[in-house]
């Protein structure tokens, strides 16, 4: 048997490969020792590793312990079949490459061994050059075709981490062909849109947008065949009726599309053959931003334009004004007495009635005209296009009138008035910020006039505003500043020729414009939420002065107090006056309340209850400058009042005559409901004479005394009042 060994060794064509071969393993199988070493030498060379064994059973020793890039295998081996280690390596999966030598010159074992997956078939002797190329080759080839292999495998592993990325991607993934026609969707396309892949391939995208959209996006598209290179941006309205996702709640969805340009090589140049678009569902996102813009620009209680949406639209309707050389007139409009229905009806019914009042006001406008909620009881209305103030007043009239039906409230209906104030551009103004102002001012004007009507802004009321500010600054403070006092005007009665109450009577001394009448600052104090304060301070003030009086022997005087239509709106006040009583050990029928009419006339059964509580408390309960107000008696059953005080005007008109019917009537009434009578106001002694006549004899006036400071009162109380003539 030749053996490669004893071929002379020589090597005229250095391998011009030799040094950028990738490193190598091989394993030489051989039984002849000699063989091996002399194979190693000849293909030794750097980044080749060696191992050999001489025999069939160590070759699997060695293959299921290592990995080796070439197999040099001789084909006749001494413990088995060469043939069946190729078949071993296939069945294993194995990538070895083989080299096959043999000195069996006959053909079939060389096809043998090649079909069996040899690599190369080398009979022996061979020339070293010979085998170093072969090797070389087959080492090369089997280098290649692991690269190929694994950028295969990793070609498989990516398209695989693709698809699953896309099947099972919260978004909207999808391609689209030329025309804007689906090619593949994902699942969630599919559950999205709520439709199947075979109803979507082929289907125009556009077809599902909505239709303000749809030519939005077929303009895209060509946009994008004619220049793929560009980004691909879009913003859709899905279609999705049978959708089944989170952000298709009312049958559409929102949805922000990215896309890329799809290009295939055509001859060396990049055509143009659709996009990949990633697309995702912003609709809660886009409805999370609709309500923050909506509460940025409305009230939440009645949904009407706020403060703000208000002064844009103003501003804008000026601009539009002033092109068209047009008048507009902003109105703010002020629900009369409406801390009442808060306070006395509750919240609920607050809330429900404003909204009422939103919806009648919105009803009562033209469509162009804006109607917004400044806050509290406050609208405002601009309107727009009008040819002057008449027509202003016109548009005033018919708000008012759409108030005048009572609105339905829990407790029953409820009849509202409201205090409208206009200021008309250009001639009460040309900003937004004027025009607002000065419709307040005269708003604020009718208020103080008696509410329930409108006032269009007048220049001089700018003056009468800064007074008003300034008068409520100073009222703030005015009770820190112990500017507040009570005055007590003794009440005299005839038949028992003494005191026999006082009634306290606030006064304001301001450090400037001294002292201030309570009927000038009590409707401010009540406006600016100030009266709860001052309410408690007087109850608790005549109480301790009711008390020094008792201490010094004056036991059988009474307290009259005046009490605004807030108080009976406050839950407290049956706590605060008996808290009050109690703390100055008074007897309850010696304080008097004095209500007014309309504080009785209330429809707020709550108001009433507490009219009721502190009655049956033992305390009494006028009614102040009674017949001034309603008509209507029927709260003088429903109510346990005690007394009746007759108003001064009445009074004032028993000065020549001898009976007056209205005090006659005022008599006969506190007769039949066996109430109290005492009369106010009297100046004159034949004015107390007549009511005498006419049976009060509790009486109140300059004639027997001014309101007076505590100290003079406690003079009063011995003396003995001036003697009513005959
Ligand atoms: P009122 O309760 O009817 O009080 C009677 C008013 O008539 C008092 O005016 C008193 O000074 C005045 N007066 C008394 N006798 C005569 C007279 O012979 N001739 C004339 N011309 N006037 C007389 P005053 O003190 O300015 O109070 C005005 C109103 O302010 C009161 O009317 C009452 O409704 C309210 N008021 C007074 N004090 C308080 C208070 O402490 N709290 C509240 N909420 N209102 C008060
Ligand atoms: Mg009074
Ligand atoms: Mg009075």
């Amino acid at each position: 048997m030749t053996r490669l060994n004893e071929v002379p060794f020589y090597d005229p064509h250095p391998d011009p490969l030799q040094g950028i071969e990738p490193a190598s393993r091989i394993l030489i199988v051989d039984s002849d020792a000699a063989q091996r070493i002399n194979l190693r030498r000849i293909l030794t060379q750097p980044g080749r590793q060696f191992d050999q064994c001489g025999g069939y059973s160590e070759i699997l020793a060695r293959l299921t312990g290592a990995h080796y890039d070439l197999i040099l295998l001789d084909y006749r081996l001494p413990d088995g079949n060469s043939l069946a280690i190729l078949e071993w390596l296939e069945r294993q999966g194995r990538d070895e490459a083989v080299i096959m030598m043999s000195d069996d010159c006959a053909m079939d074992v060389a096809i043998r061994a090649l079909r069996r997956g040899a690599d190369d078939f080398l009979r022996k002797p061979c020339h070293e050059i010979e085998l170093r190329r072969s090797v070389r080759d087959v080492l090369k080839k089997h280098a290649s075709e692991r690269t190929n292999r694994s950028l295969r495998e990793r070609l498989v592993a990516s398209e695989r981490l693709h698809r699953d990325l896309a099947e099972r991607s919260p978004d909207l993934v999808f391609s689209l062909d030329t025309e804007g026609c689906f090619k593949f969707v994902n699942p969630r396309v599919i559950s999205t849109l709520g439709m199947s892949e075979r109803e979507l391939a082929g289907r125009r995208l556009s077809s599902l947008v909505e239709a303000g959209n749809a030519a939005e996006l077929d303009e895209l598209l060509r946009a994008q065949r004619a220049d793929p290179a560009r980004d691909f941006n879009a913003e859709l309205h899905l279609k999705c009726p049978g959708g089944t996702t989170d952000g298709c709640e009312d049958g559409h969805v929102t949805v922000e599309v990215r896309g890329s340009p799809i290009t295939e090589q055509d001859a060396g140049r990049a055509v143009y053959t659709g996009l990949y678009c990633v697309a995702r569902d912003v609709s809660a996102h886009r409805r999370a931003e609709e309500l923050v813009g909506f509460q940025t620009y409305h009230d939440q209680l009645t949904r009407l334009p706020n403060r703000t949406l208000f002064r844009d639209r103003l501003e804008l309707a000026i601009a539009q004004a002033q092109r068209r050389c047009n008048c507009l007139a902003v109105m703010i409009a002020d629900i009369d007495r409406f801390k009442l229905v808060n306070d006395g009806y509750g919240h609920a019914d607050g809330d429900a009635l404003l909204c009422q009042i939103a919806a009648r006001f919105t009803d009562a406008v033209k469509s162009g005209d804006t109607v917004a909620r400044l806050g509290g009881d406050e609208f405002a209305i601009l309107l727009t296009d009008i040819g002057g103030a008449e027509e202003a007043q016109r548009g005033a009239r018919t708000i008012m009138r759409a108030l005048e039906e009572p609105f339905a409230l829990s407790q029953g209906p409820f009849r509202v008035t409201l205090s409208i104030g206009i200021a008309i551009y250009p001639t009460d103004g040309d900003s937004a910020e004027m025009l607002t102002r000065h419709a307040d001012i005269a708003m604020r004007q009718i208020k103080q006039a008696g509410k329930n009507g409108l006032r269009f802004f007048a220049p001089e009321y700018n003056s009468h505003h800064r007074q008003r500010i300034a008068m409520e600054n100073d009222l703030r403070v005015a009770l820190d500043r112990d500017q507040l006092e009570l005055l007590y005007q003794p009440q005299v009665s005839l038949t028992e020729n003494r005191i026999v109450g006082m009634e306290a009577l606030l006064r304001w001394n301001h450090p400037d414009n001294g002292v201030i009448s309570p009927a000038t600052f009590i409707p401010v104090a009540e406006e600016i939420g100030l009266i709860g304060e001052i309410s408690h301070w007087v109850v608790e003030q005549a109480c301790a002065q009711l008390a020094t009086w008792r201490t010094a022997g004056h036991s059988h005087l009474k307290m009259s107090l005046n009490l605004a239509q807030h108080d009976f709106g406050r839950e407290d006040i049956i706590e605060l006056v008996m808290d009050c009583l109690r703390r100055f050990m008074l007897p309850p029928d010696r304080l008097e309340l004095e209500i007014t009419e309309s504080m009785a006339m209330q429809d707020g059964r709550s108001v009433a209850g507490r009219i009721r509580a502190l009655r049956s408390a033992g305390v009494g309960i006028a009614i102040d400058d009674f017949g001034t107000g309603y008509s209507a008696l029927a709260y003088l059953q429903e109510l346990p009042v005690n007394v009746l005080k007759i108003d001064r005007r009445f009074v004032r008109d028993l000065d020549g005559l001898v009976t007056n019917p209205i005090v006659a009537a005022i008599a006969g009434i506190a007769k039949g409901f066996g109430l109290k009578l005492i009369a106010e106001g009297v100046e004159h002694a034949r004015q107390a004479l007549n009511l005498k006549a006419l049976g009060c004899d509790v009486m109140q006036g300059y004639y027997f005394a001014k309101p007076l400071s505590a100290a003079e009162a406690l003079r009063a109380i011995p003396l003995s009042p001036r003697p009513v003539m005959e």
